[in-house]
């Protein structure tokens, strides 16, 4: 059974840390426009609810990864449930709650030019029905992975293994590993945090990596905010001066990182090694093959990962996997690794659009066809935008600028009085050079690298590029001249 369409001028899908900045800005700065959140999940959160397993937190700080409109006054690397706690804060103090619609999954996305719409399927669990939506603009916050899994490579031999193999996103609650020997495949963040929650309870530990992974180890404070609060400052302000000085730091790193990346390697490895000792092998373990930043560089709170190594309680090895055993894991070098549980830190499966089949008046959409304007909307798509974060930065700089470009273009169309844009390429764009999605020698993590053949592409120029430099969009995205010739207004 399906239900008459209910209209919505504006319809956003999802309801993680985007989607719910996203109607913040929505109710602050176009007041007017009916909006609706539809969200798979029996709750919000996005990444923070569907990530489950030990020691969850955010790799990044939170006075830059919240929101700039509502103080972070933690320490500054959080768990999954101080910061679903803040976004249900955000929720609560805008009342935001009767906006959105939970266990609704949308299937289907119908753009229709002579109506001017979007009409959207989606099952709504609570009453295992189809729902249909129509929407003036599709405000696309679902993130860029797929939530319900996460990737696993197929290794010879898995089926023989007798021991339990899990992925960190699809952690189970019962999972005991209290005794039990413990190889987490992978080094990236989710290794680094796992395997320091984990490692006093079992009995032994093991991160394999195929090759290293960089990661910045510091206190979990942050000083000047420390300072600040002693001197009573409002939290308004420390929220504030504390954003501006990581960023300015971060700017100065990753500029580092680019000019001088020996220097920088040479920094981020010293830590490792001032808390591992000269005899630890930090080389063959600790020094990537990739230059510091071209991909996310994990921060570890108190250098936890390293004393939990320290200790021996954990510890890693790099080589390769040649196959699955009964008991563990043989590798290429000839060793063995014994395990009763093995974990899959390996990543996430890219998600195109939410897995949501788009077509646009009747033609299937070829997502991978199309070319970004600014990184947000694409050519021959109307009316949409999708928010796409920072990898490099913390995520929600760009959600919360591109809700400010958003409102800013609807008020624009209102201002036009047009019902329709679509980025289209100008006479002068069409030879222009197309490029990845992100450039792998900037950034390339293997869940990107392997999945840049469904994203779109972008250009050699403004507005078609995706720069992912917080730094150049935030002084870009809100002087960007809609009426440039690159939006085409009906
Ligand atoms: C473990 C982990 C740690 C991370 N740590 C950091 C960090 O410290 N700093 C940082 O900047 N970034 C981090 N990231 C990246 C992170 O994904 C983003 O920062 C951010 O949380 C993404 O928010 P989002 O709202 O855009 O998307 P998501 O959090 O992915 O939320 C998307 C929502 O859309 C819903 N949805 C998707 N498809 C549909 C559909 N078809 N119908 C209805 N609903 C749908 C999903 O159920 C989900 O709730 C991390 C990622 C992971 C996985």
């Amino acid at each position: 059974m399906t239900n008459e369409p209910e209209h919505f001028d504006v319809l956003i899908v999802g309801a993680g840390i985007s989607g719910i900045g996203g109607a913040y800005h929505l109710t602050q700065q176009c007041p007017d426009r009916r909006f609706v959140i539809l969200e798979a999940q029996e709750g919000f959160g996005g990444t923070w609810r569907t990530h489950r397993y030990p020691g969850i937190r955010s790799d990044s700080d939170l006075y830059t990864f919240g929101y700039r409109f509502k103080p972070w006054t933690g320490a500054p690397i959080a768990t999954a449930e101080e910061i679903t706690r803040y976004m249900g804060e955000v929720i609560d103090e805008n009342d935001l709650d009767r906006h959105i619609r939970y266990g609704h999954t949308i299937s289907t996305a119908e753009w229709s030019t002579p109506d001017r719409r979007w009409t959207l399927t989606a099952h709504d669990a609570a009453n295992d029905s189809t729902v249909v939506f129509t929407a003036d603009f599709l405000w696309m916050c679902q993130g860029y992975y797929r939530h319900s899994e996460g990737y696993t490579p197929t290794w010879p031999g898995m089926d023989n293994f007798e021991g339990t193999i899990v992925h960190p996103q699809t952690w189970p609650e019962d999972l005991e590993y209290e005794d039990k020997n413990v190889v987490v495949i992978g080094s990236g963040a989710t290794a680094a945090t796992l395997i320091p929650a984990m490692a006093s309870d079992c009995a032994h530990i093991t991160m394999l990596q195929r090759s290293p992974t960089f990661f910045i180890t510091g206190r979990n404070a942050n000083e000047v905010a420390d300072m600040l609060r002693e001197l009573e400052i409002p939290e308004e302000w420390i929220h504030e001066i504390v954003r501006r000085k990581i960023l300015h730091d971060q700017g100065e790193l990753t500029k580092a990182a680019l000019e001088f990346p020996d220097l920088v390697r040479e920094e981020l490895l010293g830590a490792i090694r001032e808390i591992l000792g000269d005899d630890y092998d930090i080389d063959t373990h600790f020094n990537p093959r990739y230059r510091p930043w071209q991909q996310r560089i994990a921060f570890v709170p108190d250098g936890d990962l390293f004393e939990g190594i320290k200790a021996g309680k954990a510890s890693v090895v790099t080589d390769e996997i040649d196959r699955f055993t009964e008991s563990g894991i043989a590798l290429k070098s000839g060793t063995t690794l014994d395990a009763d549980i093995i974990v899959t830190a390996t990543g996430f499966s890219i998600n195109v659009l939410g897995d949501i089949a788009f077509t646009i008046d009747g033609e299937p959409l070829d997502f991978a066809s199309t070319v970004t304007y600014r990184g947000t909307m694409f050519t021959g798509i109307p009316n949409m935008v999708w928010v796409f974060g920072y990898f490099r930065a913390s995520w929600t700089l760009r959600a919360d600028l591109l809700a400010d470009f958003v409102c800013r273009l609807l008020h624009h169309m209102d201002a036009r009085g047009s019902t329709m844009v679509t980025p289209r390429l100008r006479d002068e764009d069409q030879d222009m050079e197309l490029r990845p999605w992100v450039e792998p020698d900037n950034f390339n993590p293997g869940y990107l690298t392997r999945s840049l053949h469904l994203l779109p592409r972008q250009g050699d120029r403004e507005p078609w590029q995706h720069t992912q430099d917080y730094w150049t969009d935030k002084d870009q995205l809100p002087q960007a001249d809609l009426d440039d010739g690159t939006l085409e207004y009906r």
